[in-house]
């Protein structure tokens, strides 16, 4: 999957999901993930072994598409100052969501 280029918004602080490809020490190793395709979910995850991590961690969120998150902004940046991932079922999702209010 081609990757966004980063627009702001929130870094990715930590992460659960520990068999990503991605993942060391409960941190994210990905240039920068996407989250939303299906609600929250980070779409960046992986078990593919060819993966190159960086060598920093915290990488940002470049796109997210949950507009019913009250972090997002026009349907397509995560303004989270910081977000955290974990599992949900058999994927990872972005633990930061919070529906926006009525
Ligand atoms: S699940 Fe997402 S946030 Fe976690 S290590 Fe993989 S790409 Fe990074």
């Amino acid at each position: 999957m081609e990757m966004q280029q980063p627009r702001g918004g929130g870094l990715v602080l930590s992460c659960l999901v520990e068999q990503c490809s991605w993942w060391k020490n409960r941190e994210c190793h990905a240039p920068r993930i996407q989250v939303g395709s299906e609600h929250p979910t980070c779409d960046t995850y992986t078990t593919e072994s060819q993966v190159s991590q960086a060598t920093e961690s915290e990488p940002p969120v470049s796109n997210c598409s949950v507009q019913a998150c009250k972090f997002n902004e026009q349907g397509e940046q995560c303004m989270a100052p910081g977000i955290t991932v974990g599992h949900h079922a058999d994927h990872a999702d972005c633990d930061t969501y919070v529906p926006m209010a009525m």
